[in-house]
């Protein structure tokens, strides 16, 4: 079963070829795979500006798809589903490609899987590293389970009694952890998104500015990186008072900003763990592809414990919309009947 993956929530156009072949066990393999992030475009506005995401999703929508089918050599007939992410996002990216999806899905009379975002973070780290069988992946996951989702948009955690049955326990009241990442790198200076680059000055940096760690002593799961921000901005302005903003400055800075945001979603998961008491712990979303973070976790909760998508997947991509695609096959319908759904939630 071959399945087209169509990702535009935000600002990532992604589109992949996933094929599943279901013998004794479920064997798949990513035929193709592309993706164009706009980083450039909203890079000079520090953050993303919809309106020109859109625009950029419209135009390289046709473009990589047409690459795909060029270096595949696929023929578009042999698709059996076009599986698209259909919310929750920015409401001009999810119109985009949905214009994009519906007319691609008339024209080859295809059905279309609409696929919820968060729960393609989910189900990501099931999508295994080569051509491993996908049951070795969800056999590593023993329930009931936690999942803490942090990505550009969102920070939930969830409680997993399976993989069709959870519920969030708490989520962020404001920024989310990437966009907290990403606001921090602009304050010091770096280009959007600040997330990878914060954590290649971190790297470098000693952590020995004081920051806070919001909302770890309330009795909730709920998380809030507004006021750290400020605190941070704060600081900054201070340093730069005194003319001490320079690199090594700023590399500690990136170092101490780091390390409070993930000291304060790994205290407020330890939380829900000692309530819980879950078998895994399952972290997902653009934020996990930090390694400083994965070395974190692990230390306090173990290997064993873990499961995180494969790096290279952590961010946005057609991949793992087309992968979630596959487990809600059944939930396909004609291209007319789709609609986009920004506030969509798990
Ligand atoms: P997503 O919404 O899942 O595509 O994730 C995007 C978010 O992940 C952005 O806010 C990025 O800054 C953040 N991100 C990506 N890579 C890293 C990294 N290595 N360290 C920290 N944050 C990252
Ligand atoms: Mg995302």
């Amino acid at each position: 079963m071959k399945i087209l993956g169509i990702e535009t929530t935000c600002d990532e156009t992604g589109i992949a070829l996933l094929e599943f072949i279901e013998e004794k066990e479920l064997k798949f393999k990513i035929i193709n795979h592309q993706l164009r992030s706009q980083f450039n475009i909203h890079s000079k506005y520090g953050g993303i500006v919809p309106i020109l995401a859109a625009r950029e999703h419209k135009k390289n929508l046709p473009i990589l798809y047409e690459k795909l089918l060029k270096e595949t050599k696929e023929k578009p007939e042999n698709f059996n589903y076009i599986a698209f992410s259909y919310g929750p996002g920015l409401p001009p990216s999810l119109v985009a490609g949905k214009e994009f999806v519906v007319n691609l899905a008339k024209k080859l009379n295809k059905k279309i899987i609409p696929v919820n975002h968060l729960l393609a973070h989910i189900y990501s780290v099931l999508i295994p590293k080569n051509k491993l069988n996908v049951y070795q992946k969800i056999k590593k996951i023993k329930f009931p389970a936690l999942c803490l989702l942090i990505s550009g948009g969102h920070t939930i955690l969830i409680y997993m009694e399976d993989f069709q049955k959870f519920r969030k326990l708490g989520e962020t009241k404001d920024d989310a952890i990437g966009e907290s990442l990403d606001k921090a790198g602009r304050i010091l200076g770096l280009e959007y998104p600040g997330g990878p680059k914060l954590e290649k000055l971190a790297k470098k940096g000693k952590p020995i500015f004081n920051l806070p760690r919001p909302m770890i002593s309330q009795n909730n799961f709920n998380f809030s990186f507004a006021g750290i921000k400020t605190a941070f901005w704060e600081l900054v302005e201070e340093i730069k008072k005194y003319n001490k903003f320079n690199e090594e400055t700023k590399r500690d800075l990136a170092a101490s900003y780091q390390k409070a945001v993930f000291e304060t979603i790994i205290i407020k998961t330890k939380k829900a763990y000692e309530k819980y008491k879950p078998n895994s712990i399952i972290v997902t979303g653009g934020v996990i592809a930090n390694t400083a973070l994965r070395k974190m976790m692990i230390k306090v909760f173990g290997k064993e414990k873990l499961v995180f998508p494969e790096k290279s997947l952590a961010t946005d991509n057609g991949v793992k919309i087309a992968f979630a695609g596959y487990f809600f096959k059944d939930n396909a319908l004609e291209p007319e009947k789709l609609e986009i759904n920004p506030l969509l939630d798990i």
